[in-house]
């Protein structure tokens, strides 16, 4: 899927470009470690969050379920740098759950590739609803962008929060409010 090759040449014009020397000995492993960095990075690309969420078990329990503080870590793809932070789901079951870990594992599918804040969110999201078909399904992320923090407008600290809601959180505020005092806020 990762074709180091390509990588390695790239980050190789990539040092040439900035006025470095690739062949010096503290760069001359380099591309090759980021082309290996890739495969962990970019690894969600080749993963299906259906194979996570699609384990579900049977629950007659139909009160929402939060899992919250989930930290994750992605990439932003304008600037290809980290963004990170917290992730928190909330969904509300309709005979179906997944065990706690899934949930953390989907935020790793979709974070695990170049991406926006407001898309990674919305296709946890999305996943939830397709592969466990609960009432509904709410996603929060709070992150610090290092594009914000170490170049640009430089704002360490600030945080980008986001959200989506699906069925049944998009019709009943109710529910979103539950989810905001279940979360302390
Ligand atoms: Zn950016």
């Amino acid at each position: 899927m990762i074709d180091h090759e390509k990588i390695e040449q790239a980050v190789r014009l990539m040092l040439e470009g900035i006025g470095e020397d690739p062949e010096r000995e503290g760069l001359k492993d380099t591309p090759a470690r980021i082309a290996r960095m890739c495969e962990e990075l970019y690894g969600g690309m080749a993963e299906d969050a259906g194979t996570h969420l699609s384990r579900t078990f049977t629950a007659d329990n139909s009160e929402m379920v939060i899992e919250k503080d989930i930290t994750f870590y992605s990439t932003c793809e304008h600037h290809i740098l980290p963004f990170y932070g917290k992730a928190h789901i909330a969904y509300i079951p309709d005979g179906k759950v997944v065990g706690l870990s899934k949930l953390a594992r989907t935020v790793e599918v979709f974070a695990r590739r170049l991406q926006l804040q407001e898309q990674l969110t919305g296709q946890i999201a999305d996943a939830l609803m397709e592969h466990m078909q609960p009432k509904g399904a709410l996603v929060m992320l709070e992150a610090e962008h290092m594009c914000m923090s170490m170049r640009g407008i430089r704002k360490p600290g600030s945080q980008t929060v986001t959200l989506a809601k699906r069925g049944i959180f998009e019709t009943e505020p109710a529910l979103e409010e539950r989810f905001f005092r279940m979360l302390g806020r």
